[in-house]
């Protein structure tokens, strides 16, 4: 992927007429062209010219997963400089949803998530992001299929690579490129309030999802060590102020961690802060990561959701096709990187 800006400032440099710039923008992101060879309404010279001086692809796609029965695909990319990235595409009946990655691990270290062990390795591009998104929809092409949504919940936190997450769905939505409408992307935060209160005064209409996974402060500090930094009544009346100057919803995610954070007494709290209209909980069954907690059986996810509905709360259990090849939100693991011996 390569920004309007950087290949219009090419063509100046090579003393091309500004129609050139777009052409080639329109190509790499409606043609999702790979390279400029096939770029034919170029002059063969401006294309070797080009290729020179441009790179199309911000990651190199190294292996691609499908699981069984091909409603997930994870795919791992390395960066130029020689970092593993992953992200996944979940294919439903009409929906085609790429899950994007937004750091190199991650700093939080939340306890039940593969790629907080890692700790941060580095930030994405929004360059690196958006090719996530054009990988997948080159695959999907062949099945005449298109990406029809975003969410950035892979690995890292888009809220502590704020800029460049914004400046990908910026992109992802031109109307001169790639075209995706704002409300088909969702960013997904582990409860950076500054980044939340920012978020509210963006002007597109992007969906926000806040990461809660538990409903007492003393729980949450165990799962998510950034509770004491921003706890939840900090989150709570940063998702209110949202509510307010956005006018949009706010969707709460909870992976499900069983015997953990589905008690009575988490429920019972939770039904009292995810209240509608505004607010809906999605209830996530915990992939196993190799550490201490325990996913839930379908039954206990679906007495929880119950339990929560009869509270009043509006509360999906999201499905998970990615889960048998480590390709659900938040799984990506990296195991490849993390077999490595360390030094
Ligand atoms: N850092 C952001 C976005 C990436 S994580 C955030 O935390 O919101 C995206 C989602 O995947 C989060 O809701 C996260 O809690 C979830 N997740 C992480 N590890 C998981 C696991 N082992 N099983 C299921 N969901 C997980
Ligand atoms: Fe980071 Fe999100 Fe994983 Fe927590 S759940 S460690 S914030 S990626």
């Amino acid at each position: 992927m390569i920004d309007a800006p950087t290949i219009a400032a090419v063509m100046t440099d090579l003393g091309e007429p500004p129609y050139r710039a777009r052409q080639v923008y329109e190509a790499l992101t409606r043609g999702l062209a790979v390279d400029f060879d096939g770029m034919t309404m170029l002059p063969a010279a401006l294309r070797r010219a080009l290729a020179e001086r441009l790179r199309p692809l911000s990651l190199e796609a190294v292996e691609t997963r499908a699981a069984p029965r091909g409603a997930a695909r994870k795919t791992l990319f390395t960066t130029a400089d020689g970092h593993p990235v992953e992200a996944v595409l979940m294919v439903y009946a009409k929906r085609a949803t790429v899950c994007v990655s937004t750091q190199v691990g991650c700093a939080v270290g939340c306890a039940f998530c593969a790629s907080g062990r890692l700790g941060l390795r580095r930030d994405l591009t929004a360059e690196e992001m958006v090719e996530q998104v054009f990988h997948f929809a080159r695959l999907l092409r062949g099945d005449e299929r298109r990406v029809t949504n975003v969410v950035f919940m892979g690995m890292g936190e888009p809220f502590h690579n704020y800029d460049e997450t914004l400046r990908a769905c910026r992109l992802l939505n031109d109307e001169c490129g790639f075209n995706l409408a704002a409300r088909s992307i969702s960013v997904s935060t582990v409860g950076v309030v500054p980044g939340i209160d920012r978020f509210a005064e963006e002007p597109l209409q992007l969906n926000l999802a806040v990461s809660l996974h538990a409903a007492t402060d003393e729980l949450r500090d165990r799962l998510v060590p950034l509770n004491r930094a921003y706890p939840l009544d900090d989150v709570f009346a940063a998702c209110a102020r949202y509510v307010r100057r956005a006018h949009r919803k706010v969707l709460f995610e909870y992976v499900v961690l069983r015997g953990v954070n589905d008690t009575d007494e988490q429920a019972q709290m939770l039904a009292a802060r995810v209240r509608p209209p505004h607010y809906h909980l999605n209830l996530i069954a915990y992939n196993d990561t190799g550490g201490e907690f325990a996913r839930p059986r379908a039954d206990q996810l679906a007495a929880l959701r119950a339990r929560l509905e009869a509270a009043g709360v509006s509360c999906t259990v999201r499905r998970s096709p990615g889960a048998e090849i480590e390709a659900a939100c938040g799984q990506l693991a990296l195991r490849r990187d993390e077999a490595d011996p360390q030094p």
